[in-house]
């Protein structure tokens, strides 16, 4: 899709790792320090709409991630979601998945899309943080 920013961003410089399937990268309005995508290569509206080895590996992906996340922001819980269809909240309908570090000290509920854009320096640590740890492919996928 020519101006899908899901199908336009797969080289930007948010992306943290990329395989053929899927790619992940650090969402530009993070609900918690570390939020990460994982995003299909090809376009699909939904993970319903996916192929199965598709969003099966994006889930895969979103379990590897969550425990590196998890890990490296030192984070006291993990949101793995898929939001499907507007009125599950998904607003660029392109298939992707959140990883959303928590923490106890933060508040339980959030909304997507409504925080602000992510600092450019945030971006710069996370980028150097994770990319250490994230260009190698997780070796059972
Ligand atoms: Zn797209």
């Amino acid at each position: 899709m020519p101006d899908c920013i899901f199908c336009l961003q797969q080289d930007g410089d948010s992306v943290v790792y990329k395989d053929e399937k899927c790619y992940v990268m650090l969402d530009k309005y993070p609900v918690s320090r570390g939020h990460l995508l994982v995003i299909s290569r090809d376009h699909y509206e939904t993970v319903l709409d996916a192929p199965r080895d598709v969003s099966g590996h994006a889930f895969l992906l979103a379990d590897h991630f969550a425990k590196v996340v998890k890990e490296e922001m030192e984070a006291d819980g993990v949101n793995v979601t898929a939001n499907i269809g507007k009125a599950a909240g998904q607003v660029v309908m392109h298939m992707h998945i959140h990883i959303i570090p928590r923490y106890l000290n933060q508040a339980r509920n959030y909304n997507f899309g409504t925080g602000k854009e992510i600092d450019e320096s945030v971006k710069q640590d996370l980028m150097t943080r994770l990319s250490a740890r994230t260009h190698r492919p997780p070796s059972d996928l």
